[in-house]
């Protein structure tokens, strides 16, 4: 094909978005692949279009390989089969609900693990129809509190999701290892360098579960790796908890009924206020089991202690700030969390919280707790509290145990040397979910045996329209984009410069070759002066370059290799066969 830059849909950009803070955003933007029409929310353009379409392309060779089918679901869901498993409510402000004109509610997709459940218990009920793995490659809705950095985060982006089914364990290991070896595959296509780590299930539920991360220092997710493989998010890394000190040589400390300690008891008068329950109030025993403060081993989180909030509602953490005071709204982060993603939001780090803050809530806390502005998980007890406590006296500070942060160095679990961490970008997650889904919604299959056995399912998910972001972000520099061949928009940018029809003659001619053998090529046939048509060339990131100009009439003209800068001259004469 041969597309020409004059009449090709695009306006590439002098100026940075105002917005832009990592590169890809910067680039994409600018060279014209996408344009922002709200926040989080991006329109594809024909440049961009391309390169998505390519990395879709990859991602369903690689699906098709493994014998995933694909499907296509609907968008704009019911609200029921999200009602069955809770997370109509439990995915809280990130779900984007609308209604219909009779008043039914609908939700645009986050992610669609309860679509295919429901799908294949429609249409298949026996083992022999397993295992089955399906996919698609769709638009999902999350309300990101913080969409960023164009594509790489935003509220409307491209997913491939999959969902495996089988009738037992060992047919669930081998469908998540297929999907595993398929997303290996797919990240090098891709020209990403990555790294598998554990990582933790969130609101998908289940157990096993690795991320796929692309190694770059402007992703969200920080991991930790050892010299022996290990490789973690460090959401993942678990801390082992400390043993509880029982401080019976404490004999100033004093041990308060947790009921009565002042902080609880106020706390609990504030939450049946702010968040009445209509069977009875909560009280200080609950409190600590659902509603209160607290401790966690958070584990490598930069945050410890928690308000622990019931699970059956959502949590409007504007209002429960106003609820409690500042001091008390401390971070959340345990099991609940994975029910409640609503608290996300709500977060509060260690930084946000001075010595003032601390002290303020000290005896609602493990003294280990404090030292400095690193934190320390530890409990007291659930009934009781041990309060006035002081360091040094009546306990020894260098019990702390941080998990405030991992750290460079710190030992790793498989005992092969000293932890590094590093930043990525999260670009594939998959999951063993187990029997949750299939449980909520009843996804069962008669066995060999002829009896009835809940189907154990697998969810995987590539961010398609992240990728083009990762990519981007990995591969340009200065001067713009720097496509990898398998995803660039063109094989071959043909710049002629120079108004000499022979220029424009052999330009036409070339692109003309190179199209009837298979290439791709985008021939600047602009008007325009030979430092704009390079300035864009640069900027739009196609691999080879040839300029057909002054050169020609010796009968040469110029190869650049946009990746590594290396420029060189090329007989007219066999020209084609040679880029080819
Ligand atoms: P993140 O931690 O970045 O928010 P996630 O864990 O919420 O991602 P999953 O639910 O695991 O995402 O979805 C599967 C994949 O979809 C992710 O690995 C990621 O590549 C992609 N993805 C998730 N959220 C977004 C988003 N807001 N914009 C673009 N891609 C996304
Ligand atoms: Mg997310
Ligand atoms: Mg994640
Ligand atoms: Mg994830």
């Amino acid at each position: 094909m041969i597309t020409r830059l004059s009449t090709l849909f695009v306006r590439t950009l002098r100026e940075d978005p105002a917005d832009a803070e990592v590169a890809s955003h910067r680039w994409l933007v600018r060279a014209g692949y996408i344009r922002r029409a709200a926040p989080g929310i991006y329109s594809w353009l024909p440049l961009g279009l391309k390169v998505l379409a390519k990395v879709e392309r990859i991602v369903r060779e690689e699906m098709d390989a493994i014998g995933a089918q694909e499907v296509r679901f609907p968008a704009l869901l019911p609200r029921e089969p999200y009602e069955a498993t809770n997370r109509w409510t439990e995915y809280g402000q990130n779900l984007f609900r609308l209604q219909d004109r009779r008043g039914n509610d609908f939700l645009l997709g986050p992610t669609h693990e309860e679509m295919f459940t429901l799908l294949v218990k429609d249409l298949y009920s026996s083992y022999k129809d397993l295992p089955l793995s399906l996919y698609q490659i769709q638009t999902k809705y999350r309300d990101e509190a913080r969409p960023r950095a164009g594509i790489l985060r935003g509220r409307e982006f491209v997913m491939k999701d999959s969902y495996s089914f089988d009738v037992d364990d060992a047919g669930l290991d081998a469908s998540y290892q297929r999907h595993r070896e398929a997303y290996i595959a797919i990240m090098n296509r891709l020209g990403l360098e990555f790294v598998i780590v554990k990582a933790t299930s969130g609101a998908m539920g289940g157990s096993a579960s690795e991320e796929f991360l692309a190694i770059a220092d402007s992703g969200e997710d920080t991991f930790v790796r050892s010299p022996g493989g290990y490789a973690a998010n460090v959401e993942a890394v678990t801390v082992p908890a400390p043993e509880p000190l029982d401080f019976a040589d404490a004999p100033a400390a004093r041990r308060v009924p947790t009921p009565d300690t002042p902080t609880i008891a106020t706390l609990v008068d504030r939450v049946n206020a702010e968040y009445p329950r209509d069977d009875r109030p909560w009280t200080g025993a609950d409190t600590l089991k659902n509603v209160v403060f607290h401790l966690v081993y958070p584990g490598g989180k930069r945050t410890i202690l928690a308000i622990g909030l019931p699970g059956d509602r959502e949590v409007d953490m504007k209002r429960l700030e106003a609820a409690v005071e500042p001091a008390e709204v401390l971070p959340f982060l345990d099991d609940d969390f994975a029910a409640n993603p609503a608290l996300k939001k709500g977060y509060i780090g260690p930084e946000a919280l001075g010595e003032k803050s601390v002290s303020g809530v000290r005896y609602l806390v493990d003294p280990r707790v404090v030292t400095g502005t690193r934190w320390v998980t530890g409990a007291n007890s659930y009934d009781t509290h041990v309060i006035d406590l002081v360091a040094g006296r009546d306990f020894s500070p260098d019990g702390v145990i941080d998990v405030a942060e991992v750290r460079e160095g710190d030992p790793s679990p498989d005992g092969s040397g000293p932890l590094s961490l590093a930043r990525g970008i999260e670009m594939g997650h998959i999951f063993q979910l187990g029997r949750k889904y299939a449980e909520a919604l009843g996804l069962k299959v008669l066995n060999e045996q002829g009896k009835l056995v809940t189907v154990t399912m697998g969810s995987y998910g590539v961010g398609v329209s992240r990728a083009v972001a990762a990519v981007a972000e990995t591969h340009a520099d200065e001067r713009g984009l720097v496509w990898p061949r398998e995803l660039a928009p063109f094989d071959v940018q043909i710049l002629a410069t120079g108004k000499d029809s022979a220029v424009v003659e052999f330009a036409e001619k070339l692109a003309m070759e190179l199209s009837a053998a298979g290439i791709d090529v985008l021939l600047d046939d602009r008007k325009a002066s030979p430092g704009v048509k390079f300035t864009d060339a640069e900027i739009l990131g196609v691999p080879t370059a040839v300029v057909v100009g002054r050169g020609l009439a010796d009968g040469l003209i110029e190869v650049r290799d946009r990746a590594s800068g290396e420029r060189s001259e090329l007989s007219v004469h066999g020209a084609t066969e040679a880029l080819v």
